[in-house]
């Protein structure tokens, strides 16, 4: 048996590996069963290369990669390039909701600051509360680093909203600047599809809270 997606016999008529990979594909976000199944048969037609190479990056991926110790962007060693590097101003963080959001603002190339990845938003009918996400790590990083401002690039939704309320609820007895990105954005979106510049003039036009 594969789980609940094919009967005995259609795991029969299928083959037990093909079954499997289709079992996995349809885990993935996006990918519903008929997904599922073409990609699979493109991979049993692919040549082996094509197969080994996927299936080695996969485990490269899970090998060499996993968050970084002090921002929680991805990282290759303890901590990740930004961290890292010398040129970043360490007075200013700015905290979004997923590592592609740090890749989105990086494209901008106006943010010289460090980050904070929150690794999801405050969203309570999904079950999404403030210990589910890095929220508490980023008051630690403000009570220790010499950090002067925090930039709230939560995404202009509800959830984002709601999430940098709370932000700001927490980090105001801490004495530090709280900015939010300027409005512009467009309203509902994601940070991770706003284009450079439109991004860019939110970061430069960020209001203060
Ligand atoms: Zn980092």
């Amino acid at each position: 048996m594969v789980g609940s997606m094919h009967t005995a016999n259609e795991t029969q008529i299928l083959t037990e590996p093909v079954a499997r990979l289709i079992e996995e594909f349809s885990r993935l976000p996006g990918i519903g069963p008929k997904t599922a199944s073409r990609l699979t048969f493109f991979m049993l037609r692919a040549p082996d290369e094509a197969a080994r190479s996927l299936a080695e990056a996969l485990i490269a991926l899970k090998q060499q990669v996993h968050f970084c110790a002090r921002c929680y962007f991805i990282a290759q060693g303890e901590l990740c390039v930004v961290c890292t590097s010398p040129a970043r101003d360490q007075r200013l963080i700015c905290v979004v909701e997923e590592p592609l959001d740090v890749v989105a603002i990086e494209r901008t190339g106006v943010f010289r600051g460090l980050y904070h990845v929150l690794h999801g938003r405050i969203a309570p009918l999904e079950g999404m509360n403030r210990e589910d996400i890095y929220f508490d790590e980023l008051l630690d990083r403000v009570r220790t680093e010499p950090v002067e401002e925090v930039i709230l690039a939560t995404n202009p939704n509800l959830e984002g909203e709601a999430t940098a309320f709370h932000l700001q609820r927490a980090l105001a007895p801490l004495g530090v600047r709280i900015t939010r990105l300027a409005r512009g954005l467009p309203t509902g979106g994601d940070l991770e599809w706003a284009d450079p510049g439109t991004l860019s003039s939110a970061l430069e036009g960020r209001r203060e809270l």
